[in-house]
């Protein structure tokens, strides 16, 4: 597995978008495993069964400005948030765009209160199974069911759009009210619907927003979600700038045949592809 090499950041044009292994996860409350997401995606995305072209046809393989900088090595607890934290915030002031790899879901904090720096306008767009809104979980303010209550109470975003959710309870549902997230319920859900966001865009993809028949190497299985495809049109389809974007809670563990981490490659290439839109 690529380490991380912080000198390699010297050499980085701005307008790079670097693809960046978070392995942690240490904030997963029911079972380890994604932490060893990034290793798993990037051996399906160089397995040679495909290449690395976006469905718009771009070649990342032969993009200048499309870098693998390797995966972070980190502590534990505050230690690796601010880790995790520090390095994007060095990305962005290079003028970088970064794609991460988790990792469980609470990683997008210490990523997103670096985005916030650098972007005081900042939209989210987050795909998920859950709306990741608890004010803590089993007294963990840190845990992966938690991070978007750390990003809207710091005031980190302008905008919050979650699709896909499908697993609301009382206590989430008020979070929603209270941050005034938009909510855009899996049972709901219209593919052929184009979001639209002004600002620039940050896009959190949590895999289990996927069905299970589609991705079931995931920690939570959650079914009635997304198929691969209607991921890919939301993905494809949204109106503004991505400047910014992280793959989440493939658990390699529950994955035997690679078939998650395949589809976490696939979403990759067309995130990297909207991301080196000029
Ligand atoms: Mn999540
Ligand atoms: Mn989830």
């Amino acid at each position: 597995m690529p380490r991380f090499q912080h000198e390699r950041l010297e050499e980085l044009a701005a307008g790079t978008v670097a693809l960046l292994g978070v392995p942690c996860d240490e904030g997963s409350t029911f079972l380890r495993g994604p932490a060893g997401a990034p290793a798993a995606i990037r051996e399906q995305l160089h397995s040679g069964s495909a290449n690395l072209c976006t469905e718009a046809g771009l070649d990342l393989g032969a993009q200048a400005a499309f870098v693998d900088l390797g995966d972070l090595e980190l502590g534990h607890g505050t230690a690796a948030r601010c880790e995790i934290e520090r390095c994007v915030s060095d990305l962005l002031e290079r003028g970088c765009r970064v794609l991460s790899l988790g990792g469980d879901h609470a990683v997008t904090a210490p990523l997103v209160a670096a985005y916030a720096d650098t972007f005081p306008d900042l939209e989210i767009l987050h795909f998920d199974a859950h709306p990741d809104l608890y004010d803590d979980y089993e007294g963990d303010r840190y845990a992966n069911a938690c991070p978007f209550a750390r990003i809207m109470e710091a005031g980190q975003a302008r905008r919050l759009v979650q699709v896909g959710i499908r697993t609301m309870n009382p206590h989430q549902r008020a979070q929603a009210e209270r941050f005034g997230v938009e909510v855009l319920e899996m049972r709901d859900f219209d593919p052929a619907r184009r979001l639209r966001f002004d600002g620039p865009v940050y896009l959190s993809f949590d895999i289990d927003v996927l069905d299970p028949a589609f991705a079931p190497g995931v920690s939570h299985r959650e079914p009635g979600g997304m198929s691969t495809r209607d991921a890919l049109r939301v993905i494809q389809g949204f109106e503004g700038r991505l400047v910014g974007a992280d793959i989440v809670e493939i658990n390699p563990q529950r994955d035997p045949t690679g078939m998650t981490a395949m589809v976490g490659a696939k979403v990759l290439k067309e995130l990297a592809g909207r991301l080196l839109e000029p």
